[in-house]
């Protein structure tokens, strides 16, 4: 695992380099779905602080077997409504909010216990019909919506590409992200900043389109199986 991680850290910093952009501007995001403590363990020990997980099931197998790390648990999944509440309890940060009886539930829970979490807006920015997330036009409404909501804090937008080898196809679905990003801070939601797009995939495309937040699975774990 440490080589595979040294690989993907060179992969971001010539990445950045043909960017013109900082590495310490782009964040990795380890996801650690389907893989075990021990590979977490191994993970955390290379100074990996952040995990990704898409199901809630396992983040409560997960969380409480590594108690002892002082890790940041991000969900990035598809969240039904009646796991919200149990979510708030486990994870810091949420990046697939994608409509607003989530963000009800996630808010009422986190007012009841005094607390805020750090959310993205999921956007659906290809046209497969598998993906979660809002219509980009859905965006500025969804935005002003989640004002009533002040226990999420709002940080910016989530999306996950087209599966395409069509650099051009993938590098839209991340463009059209980082211009949706920029219409709301001209609207005045001056909190939405950060991108969390790409992954093992087309990672380098999606620096050099401006993520700030890569999320990376099998690159770092190697290949998953659902067995
Ligand atoms: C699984 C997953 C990833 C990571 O995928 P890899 O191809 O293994 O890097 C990234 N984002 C989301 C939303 C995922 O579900």
């Amino acid at each position: 695992m440490k080589q595979r991680l040294e690989h993907i850290r060179t992969r971001i910093q010539q990445a950045c380099a043909r960017a013109g952009r900082d590495p310490a501007t782009v964040n990795l995001l380890a996801v650690s779905k389907t893989f075990g403590p021990d590979a977490i363990r191994e993970a955390a020990g290379l100074g990996l602080v952040q995990f990704g997980e898409n199901r809630m099931q396992e983040v409560r197998e997960k969380v409480p077997q590594l108690e002892d790390l002082a890790l940041r648990w991000v969900l990035i999944g598809h969240l039904q409504t009646n796991k919200a509440k149990d979510a708030v309890r486990w994870v810091n940060e949420v990046q697939s909010l994608d409509r607003e009886s989530l963000a009800e539930t996630l808010h009422r829970r986190l007012a009841d216990d005094g607390r805020s979490i750090d959310v993205l807006v999921q956007v659906k920015t290809s046209p497969e019909p598998s993906k979660f997330g809002l219509e980009p036009g859905e965006l500025l409404p969804f935005l002003n919506v989640l004002q009533n909501y002040p226990t999420l804090k709002v940080k910016g937008l989530m999306t996950l590409a087209i599966n395409s080898d069509d650099e051009a196809a993938v590098r839209a679905c991340f463009s059209q992200l980082r211009q949706l990003r920029d219409q709301a801070q001209a609207a005045g939601y001056t909190g939405v900043q950060r991108l969390s797009m790409g992954m093992t995939s087309d990672f380098e495309w999606a620096i050099e389109e401006g993520a700030t937040d890569i999320r990376i699975g099998s690159a770092l774990f190697g290949s998953r199986s659902y067995a």
